[in-house]
């Protein structure tokens, strides 16, 4: 409602009480305090990742074999972001190859005919999320999808 509510940030201005410091998501414009090392709302981090980490982030979705390394090394327990994409990417590709695996299993002649129809389908956008998450990793975004984003969101 008012112009002093935008989200413009003045570094010079405030006090040295950081802990009372208002900042605003430059994702939604969600406001929360300035320690906040995300968004509460849209997830966006509030802190400059590191390039190296928003790479492995990317990487984790080329298939669940690097995201659950990811999971598994002890020195990338504490990185929320990066262990955010490595769940999202191990759920994703989870329910991939559960889907793959049960048309396989249920293939008849007319059944085979309409998973192979899925199967293009299913990779093809398989491929294209792949390519949308890698790069919002790459960004340095922590995007949610439906469903996956929550659940990854809940596990460590
Ligand atoms: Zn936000």
């Amino acid at each position: 409602m008012a112009g002093e509510l935008s989200n413009s940030q003045d570094p010079a201005a405030g006090g040295g009480n950081p802990a009372e410091a208002k900042v605003a998501c430059p994702h939604c414009g969600t406001g929360m305090p300035a320690s906040a090392a995300f968004c509460p709302a849209c997830g966006w981090s509030m802190r400059p990742i590191a390039a190296s980490d928003r790479a492995l982030a990317a990487l984790a979705y080329f298939s669940f074999v690097p995201a659950a390394v990811l999971l598994l090394l002890p020195g990338f327990r504490e990185h929320r972001f990066l262990r955010f994409h490595a769940w999202q990417s191990v759920l994703i590709w989870g329910v991939f190859f559960v889907l793959t695996v049960a048309a396989l299993f249920l293939s008849n002649v007319a059944a085979a005919m309409a998973f192979l129809l899925f199967g293009i389908l299913a990779s093809l956008a398989m491929l294209f999320l792949w390519i949308v998450l890698s790069i919002k990793a790459w960004q340095g975004e922590r995007f949610e999808l439906p469903l996956f984003g929550a659940l990854a969101g809940r596990l460590r």
